[in-house]
């Protein structure tokens, strides 16, 4: 039977931290450090996504991508997936993040176009920003 046995992080503006009760604002307007810890169960890279989507919808791309880890897929960087979301492909870029390279889940635009892509939408063309440049006023060490 498939289970998730991992987790999700999210760190966004307006998310407070459970340790101190402050509101997080320090990332860009519309942006976020969501990332899975549990992937290692299965000698496998950990997930992240930049975009503020909402919480159901970020989840729920990260744990499709966990079940197919957990099922015996393999990603890599550089990589498209397809079956996560309607109509397009996602991509998979690695990407620092507090010292450790994971794969960053790289959603394309209503239109299929990604960040390297000129007519890319607003907040959709900085999801290849490093986490330093998404989160310049960051607050609290997640
Ligand atoms: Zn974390």
């Amino acid at each position: 039977m498939k289970r998730v046995n991992w987790i999700i992080h999210l760190v966004a503006n307006g998310v407070r931290c459970g340790e101190c009760g402050e509101a997080e604002n320090g990332f860009l307007p519309n942006m976020c450090d969501a990332h899975t810890h549990g992937m290692d169960k299965y000698g496998h890279q950990e997930f992240q996504m930049v975009l503020m989507i909402g919480p159901e919808l970020i989840c729920y791309i990260l744990n499709e991508l966990g079940l197919r880890v957990q099922a015996g897929e393999r990603f890599k960087d550089g990589e498209s997936v397809s079956e996560i979301i309607k109509d397009f492909d996602i991509r998979l870029k690695e990407e620092e993040s507090d010292g450790k390279k994971l794969l960053r889940v790289i959603l394309p635009d209503a239109q299929g176009c990604f960040p390297e892509d000129a007519q890319c939408a607003e907040y959709y063309n900085q999801q290849h920003y490093p986490m330093r440049m998404l989160y310049p006023n960051r607050s609290i060490v997640n």
